[in-house]
């Protein structure tokens, strides 16, 4: 398995050298071999080289099968959508769950299933005088197959899907998402709300959602705000899933603000590492992942976000020291 390694910029580094030390401690543990090349892209690379994807940087990742990446500043467009965009990577997977010993708002446990390449962020927009226009664009297929994930997600799970829209408002758009998703979703039991009540709800009830689908913008928007419901945007994984390649990444950005001090947490990325492994088909790496870093919160392993004392560097060691002990038989 061929995995493109993208640290980015801010905390993206330190995040993510925090996440290899997991991701080596799973390949030898569970012997994934694994063939690992980091990429420089992002806003340091627009620096050194003019562009935040140099040639080199798309070479490395068109030959990978999967992408780890970290989070990209002002180039996040050039970058991240870029990439969502060229391999159609279709469906944003971001779940929002407790983890024992982080103080959350509410007990909370959904998988967003996000179009993640349609929508606003087409990046169709005008500007014609002093009027300013941008395009959405919902289709019937990228509608279809994202449905066709949220089912599978469903399936899994509590069998409930809640299609998010504004259909109310954008009565041509949001309805057809609306109408084309709920074709895929026959057998499950599916709601529809409105984008503002999905927000309300999320705060207020979040343990009525199983799996939420939704547009790209509101999906952008209400994920950071599950997020922070969970625990912190700092323990929240992303996969960006298409048919062919896929790439995963923590939702949050590069946190400039606290970039350089030791003090991000690494546990979002390194629960994007787990997706990943799902996504290669080793639960049994998937689990252990994940199992670890429960295991470190509990013995307190945290960063400050979360009202630890441990360093980027130190929740990654631990963390990878108990994958490397982990049960294979798990
Ligand atoms: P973007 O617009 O790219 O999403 P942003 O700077 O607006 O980026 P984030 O970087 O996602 O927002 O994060 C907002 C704040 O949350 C940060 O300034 C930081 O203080 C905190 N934060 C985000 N990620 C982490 C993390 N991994 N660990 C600790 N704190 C974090």
């Amino acid at each position: 398995m061929k995995l493109a390694v993208i640290p980015g910029d801010g905390i993206g580094p330190e995040v993510v050298s925090a996440t290899l030390k997991v991701i080596e401690a799973a390949a030898r543990r569970f012997s994934i071999p694994l063939d690992i090349k980091v990429v420089e892209a992002g806003d340091v690379a627009a620096r050194k080289y003019g562009k935040p994807m140099p040639d080199e940087a798309w070479k490395i990742v068109d030959s990978a099968d999967a992408v780890l990446k970290g989070p990209v500043g002002e180039t996040a467009y050039d970058v991240t959508s870029a990439i969502r965009m060229k391999y159609v990577l279709y469906a944003n997977i971001r779940p929002a769950k407790n983890l024992p010993g982080v103080p959350a708002v509410k007990p909370i446990d959904c998988v967003f299933v996000r179009e993640n390449v349609e929508d606003v962020y087409v990046g169709a927009e005008y500007r014609v005088g002093d009027v300013a226009i941008a395009l959405k664009v919902i289709t019937r297929e990228g509608t279809a197959r994202v449905a066709r994930v949220a089912r599978r997600y469903a399936e899994m799970r509590r069998r409930k899907v809640t299609i998010v829209t504004k259909s109310n408002v954008l009565r041509v758009v949001d309805a057809f998402f609306r109408d084309v998703a709920r074709g895929e979703l026959d057998g499950l039991q599916v709601e529809e709300m409105y984008v503002d009540a999905a927000a309300m709800e999320l705060v207020r009830n979040p343990s009525r959602f199983d799996v939420v689908l939704t547009t790209n913008q509101y999906g952008d928007i209400l994920t950071d705000l599950a997020a922070q419901v969970a625990g912190s945007l700092g323990l929240a994984p992303s996969a960006n899933i298409g048919d062919k390649k896929a790439m995963f990444e923590p939702i949050h950005g590069a946190a400039f603000d606290i970039a350089g001090k030791g003090i991000a947490n690494p546990i979002a990325t390194i629960l994007s590492a787990a997706m990943m492994f799902e996504w290669m088909g080793r639960q049994d790496a998937a689990n252990a992942v994940r199992g670890a870093v429960e295991e470190a919160l509990r013995r307190g392993v945290a960063t400050p976000d979360i009202g630890g004392r441990a360093t980027t560097e130190e929740v990654g060691r631990q963390i990878a020291a108990i994958v490397e002990s982990w049960p294979t038989t798990s």
